[in-house]
């Protein structure tokens, strides 16, 4: 069978641990057999991040900006413990927070439905995207403890010295006090980012903030999605057939108890912080959820939205075996090589990435999977295959749909 030609390299960003164990084997058992792949190699296991300073990691970025697609495999973010693990130079920061604020983007989390892992909310059918807004609000807040009695005001200094105040409180007795902020210029780029991926994925997009208390901060939350929906969006909205639905949180939540799935969602900071663990434990298992990087430009950066898998990994260093669930790195890849197809008009790369996840499907509900699904599935006695056994199951499907 002749290898299926890419034309542009995706951006390949190596990891770390467990994932990155996992990174090779899918590599060399369900894709270069069957794509003559191509990709702009970086390296950004820890190790080599301490050695570049970094520098790779910001490499990467500014490569998946130039060519458009990017694989990512989950990385360590150093703490304390990882300093002295790895004897590093420095605490470095998350890789993903560095690529998200080059890539200016938004993360899309959506899980992935298969037949034998229901989801807690039985009508929840289709996927639910989760997009969170990753700037501001009460992550970026100055917070004060009120120690009694006392006048807390807004105050706003413009540049030419110009005071705007808003009284907050008149303290009686002791208190707290919290100040946050937003940027028009950050809510912009999340709403396109959302407008831009739900056009890409033919899915309506649901927003919602708490605009009738919050008059001006949500507000404008509010209609910043509103005026860009109106202006830019709404022609190719309704051209593509999917809607733009803009309601209060409240009326969210209960909706989404009683919704089928297949939209996305895009939540404010903190809603998105809380919601997407909510979203993600219904559906079943983190091992089976995907996240993508989407810039408002339209760049995308897929990845699975699990860590490292730190514990299996010790295991596999003793020689021990380990059931790792491989399900949302082979998504990652297959989206990143569907989105190369797309972007380079090979239609042979875009059937390959939906063959690949329907033998990753198949392989599952035929009741073969990794331990962490077995522990859940619905499927009567499952065999339990261990991180290889189960990619050489997904191999064999894959070789049959192929033929
Ligand atoms: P983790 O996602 O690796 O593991 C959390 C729990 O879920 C563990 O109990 C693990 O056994 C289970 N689990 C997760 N993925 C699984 C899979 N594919 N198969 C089977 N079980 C799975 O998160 P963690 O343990 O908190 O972090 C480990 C490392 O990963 C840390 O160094 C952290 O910085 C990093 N991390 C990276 C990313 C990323 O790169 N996107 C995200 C989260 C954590």
């Amino acid at each position: 069978m002749e290898k299926i030609k890419m034309q542009t390299p995706l951006v390949e960003m190596d990891g770390d641990e467990m994932t990155r164990i996992l990174w090779k084997m899918i590599k060399d058992e369900l894709l270069l057999p069957f794509v003559d792949l191509k990709t702009e190699y970086y390296d950004l296991g820890l190790k080599h991040r301490d050695e570049t300073d970094d520098q790779v990691t910001v490499d990467s970025a500014k490569a998946a900006i130039k060519y458009g697609v990017a694989v990512k495999c989950a990385t360590i973010t150093p703490n304390a413990a990882r300093v002295k693990e790895y004897d590093l130079k420095e605490m470095w920061k998350s890789p993903n927070g560095t690529i998200r604020s080059i890539m200016d983007g938004t993360v899309f989390r959506a899980p992935i439905v298969v037949k034998g892992i229901e989801p807690c909310v039985k009508n929840w059918k289709k996927p639910i995207t989760l997009a969170r807004h990753a700037y501001g609000d009460v992550y970026k807040a100055s917070e004060m403890i009120v120690p009694g009695p006392g006048k807390a005001e807004l105050v706003f200094t413009a540049e030419d010295g110009t005071e705007t105040r808003e009284l907050i409180h008149q303290f009686k007795g002791p208190g707290v006090l919290q100040g946050m902020h937003n940027l028009n210029s950050s809510i912009e780029s999340f709403a396109r980012s959302c407008f831009q991926y739900a056009l890409n994925t033919k899915q309506d997009v649901w927003f919602a903030t708490k605009d009738t208390i919050s008059k001006k901060y949500d507000h404008t939350f509010k209609d910043i999605f509103q005026e860009i929906y109106d202006r830019d969006y709404k022609e190719a909205f309704e051209k593509a057939g999917i809607t733009y639905f803009y309601t209060l949180i409240d009326d969210a939540v209960a909706r989404i108890m009683k919704a089928e799935g297949g939209f996305i969602w895009a939540c404010k900071n903190y809603d998105g912080d809380v919601m997407s663990d909510m979203v993600s434990s219904a559906f079943g298992s983190l091992a089976m959820m995907t996240s993508v990087l989407v810039s408002p430009d339209g760049k995308f950066e897929y990845e699975a939205a699990h860590g490292t898998v730190q514990r299996h990994y010790y295991k596999y260093l003793k020689g021990e075996e380990t059931s790792t669930n491989s399900v949302a790195t082979i998504f990652a890849w297959s989206g990143a090589l569907r989105k190369r197809g797309e972007l380079d008009q090979i239609p042979e790369l875009m059937t390959f990435a939906d063959k690949l996840e329907k033998a990753t499907l198949s392989t599952i509900e035929s009741g073969k999977m990794t331990k962490d699904l077995a522990l859940i599935t619905s499927i009567e006695n499952p065999t339990v295959l261990n991180s290889e056994g189960f990619i050489k199951a997904v191999r064999e499907n894959l070789e049959k749909s192929l033929a």
